[in-house]
């Protein structure tokens, strides 16, 4: 079965007669992907092999595109085309100019080294923000490790420019995946702390944007799983949340809603929008990539 249609609204949002495509295989963990336009290429983390690997959409191929690198982890793109990348043995925010060379956007925290950055997005005014919890530090399969520096998992916020760093979120456990609603007023944000926490809830937290753009509020648990965990995930044009959750892909309606689910049959750890049409949706799932196209778009296609 390639879709479990939970409510109507899902139906518009896929393509009844297409199929799940698996793309490669041989990952150890399949995370962090990002579609890149201009090489026609989706770009993913292979964090335990310290690789970015690169399906190349013209003819199919993958290869490997770094090696090693920081053992990156997510990855997304800025508004000129730049691939912006966790590491997490780089311990760093990094990214990838037109020469090839690797910019540090940020390591530290008021003097401290970040843990091990995990999922990373850029808002329309340049800012930068992402997720920093332990689990490249944790154990040396993800990373070198290392005890934090830091001693909290946070949320933060690159400015443009100065690329001053502030912490935007203190009291989440692990976050993880964390994405923009398409005007930019809400951030939603996954919390996998029962990794480290066995009771600790399985849920993705919406805040709400302050008038100052750089601050956060809490608003509430915008969905919650019963097992495994939400990871990464993106938003589409009209709001709606496609979520890791467990061995498949869930999608939210803005009002929190279980709309649908693409069932995948391993552990998925992330999506991007991808193609031409930016209506492939890539899922990385823990030792393969996947595609499937759908009737839905990222902001600003
Ligand atoms: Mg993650």
């Amino acid at each position: 079965m390639t879709y479990e249609i939970l409510d109507p609204r899902f139906n518009r949002l896929i393509i009844g007669h297409v199929k799940l495509e698996k793309l490669y295989t041989g990952s150890r963990w399949a995370e962090g992907p990002v579609y890149v336009p201009s090489a026609k290429s989706l770009l993913w983390s292979d964090i335990p092999r310290d690789s970015v690997m690169r399906y190349d959409e013209t003819d199919g191929s993958v290869s490997v595109f770094e090696h090693p690198c920081g053992h990156h982890n997510g990855h997304t793109l800025d508004d000129f085309g730049r691939v912006i990348a966790c590491e997490h043995s780089g311990r760093r925010v990094s990214r990838l100019e037109y020469d090839g060379t690797w910019t540090t956007l940020a390591d530290r925290f008021e003097g401290r080294r970040l843990n091990s950055p995990n999922d990373v997005v850029q808002r329309r005014d340049g800012s930068i923000w992402f997720t920093d919890p332990t689990y490249g530090i944790d154990s040396h399969y993800e990373g070198h490790a290392a005890q934090s520096e830091i001693g909290a998992s946070n949320v933060y916020r690159i400015e443009p420019v100065t690329r001053e760093v502030t912490a935007v979120i203190t009291d989440m456990v692990r976050p993880n995946g964390l994405a923009f609603s398409p005007d930019e007023t809400l951030l939603y944000v996954a919390d996998t702390g029962v990794s480290h926490v066995p009771t600790h809830p399985r849920q993705i937290v919406t805040y709400s944007v302050e008038p100052d753009q750089r601050s956060v509020k809490p608003l509430g648990v915008f969905a919650t799983l019963e097992s495994g965990v939400y990871d990464g995930f993106r938003v589409d044009r009209e709001g709606n949340v496609w979520t890791s959750a467990g061995e498949g892909v869930s999608v939210y309606a803005p009002d929190g809603t279980l709309i649908g689910r693409i069932p995948v049959g391993e552990l998925v750890s992330n999506v991007a929008f991808g193609g031409p049409k930016r209506n492939r949706l890539y899922i990385t799932a823990q030792t393969s990539l996947y595609s499937i196209y759908v009737n839905a778009h990222p902001y600003g296609w």
